[in-house]
């Protein structure tokens, strides 16, 4: 039977570690089925070049003009660097410069250009937002709006409009007393705990 398209993204996931089936404490305090693990995905850059180039083909396949991949810093960077090198088109990158989003001035290039967002997961849109409140000041027009997972399988639209992605997934959380895998004692992981300041 012929792979989907989903599977053949989930499979890319799962076999560089990005993504975890299991039974996860989120750092909310929620409990969810699985969990993302955005370092894994540059930590093997032969992995995410194979999910890059599905990415590239969906970018094509739509046909688009535009001059810039543009992503924001910093787990972002490598994504959209690939993607704008497979593609052969420029690059830049968003920072927090100042706590707000902004190019830095070296990215003069993007002004008045045409330019697509490339994210790695869309969780809430927050970043992408900022993303293209920058572009909008530069002038640039913004041809479209790709990520590689949707974490709200749709949910979250961005200027009005669903954003494209590979994966779509709906992750629920769920409160600890009403987690269904706690309910059958699947052992609990606290993924990326030693990361975080005590
Ligand atoms: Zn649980």
């Amino acid at each position: 039977m012929a792979q989907t398209m989903t599977d053949k993204v989930l499979s890319l996931f799962k076999e560089c570690n990005a993504l975890l089936q299991g039974h996860f404490m989120l750092t909310s305090g929620k409990h969810s089925e699985w969990y993302f693990e955005k370092i894994r995905l540059i930590e093997k850059p032969a992995a995410l070049e194979k999910i890059i180039d599905l990415l590239v083909k969906k970018i094509q396949s739509a046909k688009k003009d535009f001059d810039y991949v543009v992503s924001p810093a910093y787990g972002a960077i490598a994504i959209g660097f690939l993607t704008a090198l497979k593609l052969g088109k420029k690059f830049a990158f968003s920072q927090r410069l100042d706590e707000k989003m902004a190019f830095r001035a070296g990215f003069a290039g993007i002004d008045k250009s045409r330019a697509i967002i490339v994210e790695d997961i869309l969780t809430t849109g927050g970043s992408i937002n900022e993303v293209v409140e920058c572009l909008k000041q530069r002038e640039a027009q913004i041809a479209g709006i790709y990520v590689l997972v949707d974490r709200t399988a749709g949910a979250v639209h961005i200027e009005g409009k669903p954003v494209s992605s590979l994966l779509a997934l709906k992750i629920e959380a769920f409160e600890p007393d009403a987690c269904p895998f706690c309910k059958k004692n699947v052992p609990l992981t606290k993924p990326g705990a030693s990361d975080k300041k005590a």
